[in-house]
């Protein structure tokens, strides 16, 4: 209770510093930088190319459905994914990545205002004991990069919707390489064993939302709700700002 009080105040706080800044500075497209009427949004060219996903689709991976499926689509009635529930903001394309890419490498943080703005609606009925746990980097990538962008945009769907940030829940005990290129199998070798739920954390019967920039294979997102779970959540979402969509279909 306090913390969620402590949660409001802080909202309240940055609100009226980002209302100041605002007033300071025109808001600019999160894609390409010209000056935009609204703060968080796009410009019409941007707009236009980003595919924005919505949140029909299969109930659980949030992939379209066949005119032949009813809530979920065939992938995941033949194998039910651990997670819950899959949405992203946008499908992944030049305009989402650069987005992505700006707040992770260029530290462009206002960037994860606007990406959190286009997630929040997809989130959907959340428990009241929800959390949200950003999908952890090693801590020698942690050192190397200086932050997380995943947490970033987990605290600012935070301040958008009061659920909490917890950033001690899930922890990323082993280095892993890119699994762009890898099969199924091999991702799942490559990412078993990378995450450790805290013991300490208090994670039975509670629903966590994990949060991350971009979803590709869905392989890391997986093994993360597998620890999770084995940790006692009950339910194990994932909200990302853009997925890999098309041929290259998540195998989770
Ligand atoms: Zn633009
Ligand atoms: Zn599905």
């Amino acid at each position: 209770m306090r913390d969620k009080k402590t949660m409001q105040l802080r909202s309240a706080v940055s609100s009226l510093f980002r209302s100041a800044l605002d007033f300071a500075l025109p808001p600019r497209c999160g894609g390409c930088g010209t000056v935009v009427d609204e703060t968080d949004s796009f410009c019409a060219d941007c707009w236009q190319s980003l595919d924005f996903l919505g949140p029909g689709g299969c109930s659980r991976c949030g992939l379209p459905l066949q005119a032949t499926d009813a809530e979920n689509c065939a992938v995941c009635l033949a194998r039910p994914p651990r997670l819950d529930r899959i949405r992203a903001a946008v499908a992944y394309g030049d305009i989402s990545r650069s987005i992505a890419m700006r707040l992770k490498y260029g530290r462009k943080v206002a960037l994860a205002r606007t990406m959190s703005r286009y997630m929040h609606p997809l989130l959907g009925d959340l428990p009241a004991d929800t959390m949200f746990v950003p999908v952890p980097l090693h801590r020698w990538r942690l050192w190397g990069r200086g932050f997380n962008q995943s947490v970033i945009v987990a605290r600012e769907l935070s301040r958008r919707t009061g659920v909490p940030v917890s950033l001690d829940s899930l922890r990323r005990v082993k280095r892993t390489p890119p699994l762009k290129g890898l099969n199924l199998r091999q991702r799942r070798r490559t990412v078993a064993g990378a995450f450790r739920a805290n013991p300490q954390a208090e994670l039975r019967g509670r629903t966590v939302v994990l949060v991350d920039d971009v979803l590709t294979t869905g392989s890391t997102a997986d093994a993360c709700a597998r620890v999770l779970k084995r940790a006692g959540a009950s339910r194990v979402d994932l909200i990302s700002w853009a997925r890999v969509v098309g041929p290259s279909r998540l195998d989770l």
